[in-house]
């Protein structure tokens, strides 16, 4: 943790500098939504004030560059994610969007009327509503891999779960409500032994850690821009080549077509067959920028850093009286989840607002897990390469002054 540049990193986020009510801004909701680096706020900054123009269409000079550019951000992204050529990797605008246009495609060529989809009892509702639309519209099943008392996923049922039936299983990588880390290489290996594909959400992995989609083997794996420092509308849809070519247009519209006439129209190769219409251009290229930011500090020692501020922060959670703390696995990222005996989390959080520490309340988008816990919601604070121990403290502390309020 010593050897880590904090000093310099930090100073690349202009927005953790910020007061809030009087106060130096402790930002704790990463898992919502990550703050910016100059390096891709000044690349949006350039690219509208020097380059605009639209991509893939046009011959002027200015298009030419932007279409370079665009391309390069999708090499780039190929590169992050290790997958084995650039025709896998589609521009959506976030990973919603990217888990919808499988549901919708995929489901429209591979599954039919009793087929089965399994997701698991954490999934954040952008990889369950989509699924359950898709199982209403075919008249198939979703069926579900139920978590343990500490959030892991009872891995135990898997086999159980799986019919010759199963055409698909989604799967988030890591728990935007607690922080869980699946064992998606598991889950991968069985499926695959019974020729299921399976779909990663790695909304909340992709800014943790070294992937790769190759080793790991996985059929989709999607993100969003926005939660690995990038601009908000822009994320990722990685499918292997073989399921992509299979799969028919999610969209109709420009740039997805090769010849359109009233008698028929045939469609543009991989990717653009499935990247209708005006992309967001800019978007994708500062996503680049922020990939490109991560890779120098090198995810390793954003790994480490982040194990050690998990640990700092699990134990000086763990020591408060009265705290009960949803999904304290060994294997998490620090991502916490919890509740303040006979405090309710909206107390909580509106009292550490005022102490200018920036935390999440509610269900996080994950309704069926609170259910699982018999809970309306909990308390989240979620952090990354940029927080430190110092800011763990004052957290500590805002507690403290929480449950003396209200305790
Ligand atoms: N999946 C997980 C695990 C998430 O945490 C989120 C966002 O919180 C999403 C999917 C949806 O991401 P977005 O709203 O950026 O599309």
């Amino acid at each position: 943790m010593n050897d880590f540049p904090i000093d310099t990193i930090r100073e690349d986020f202009p927005l953790l500098k910020a007061q809030v009510n009087k106060t130096r801004l402790v930002y704790f909701d990463n898992a919502a939504t990550t703050q910016k680096p100059v390096q891709v706020i000044d690349t949006i900054d350039n690219l509208y004030r020097n380059q605009n123009s639209s991509i893939h269409r046009s011959v002027n000079y200015l298009s030419g560059k932007m279409t370079e550019a665009y391309e390069g951000a999708r090499e780039t992204v190929r590169r992050f994610v290790h997958a084995n050529n650039s025709r896998e990797i589609i521009f959506t605008a976030g990973a919603t969007a990217s888990i919808n246009l499988v549901a919708t495609s995929f489901g429209e060529a591979f599954i039919e009327e009793g087929d089965e989809v399994l997701v698991s009892a954490m999934e954040h509702h952008s990889n369950i509503v989509p699924w359950q639309l898709l199982c209403d519209r075919k008249k198939a099943r979703l069926k579900v891999l139920p978590v343990n008392d500490i959030g892991e996923l009872q891995m135990d049922q898997l086999p159980i779960l799986l019919t010759e039936r199963t055409r698909l299983i989604a799967v988030t990588q890591v728990s935007n409500a607690m922080g869980v880390i699946n064992p998606v290489n598991e889950i991968i290996r069985q499926a695959h032994e019974k020729n299921i594909p399976v779909l990663i959400d790695g909304a909340q992995s992709i800014q943790h850690g070294q992937i790769n989609v190759q080793e790991m083997d996985c059929d989709f794996y999607v993100f969003s821009g926005h939660k690995v420092y990038g601009p908000t509308g822009i994320g990722v849809l990685y499918g292997k080549e073989k399921w992509l070519e299979a799969m028919p247009p999610y969209q109709g519209g420009g740039d997805m077509i090769d010849r359109v006439s009233f008698s028929g129209t045939s469609f543009n190769v991989l990717p653009f067959k499935f990247e209708a219409g005006t992309t967001n251009y800019v978007g994708a290229i500062a996503l680049g920028a922020a990939l490109e930011y991560i890779e120098h500090i090198g995810l390793d020692h954003i790994d480490a850093y982040e194990i050690a501020l998990n640990d700092y922060a699990g134990n000086a959670l763990r020591s408060i009286p009265g705290i009960r703390i949803f999904g304290d696995s060994k294997m998490k990222h620090p991502i916490f989840s919890f509740l303040l005996e006979n405090i309710h989390p909206y107390d909580a959080g509106m009292v550490l607002d005022k102490l200018g520490i920036a935390i999440r309340t509610g269900t996080h988008c994950a309704m069926p897990l609170m259910e699982h816990f018999g809970i309306d919601g909990t308390i989240r604070a979620s952090m990354c390469f940029y927080n430190t121990k110092e800011e763990v403290d004052r957290f500590v502390e805002g507690i403290n002054t929480v449950q003396e309020m209200f305790g």
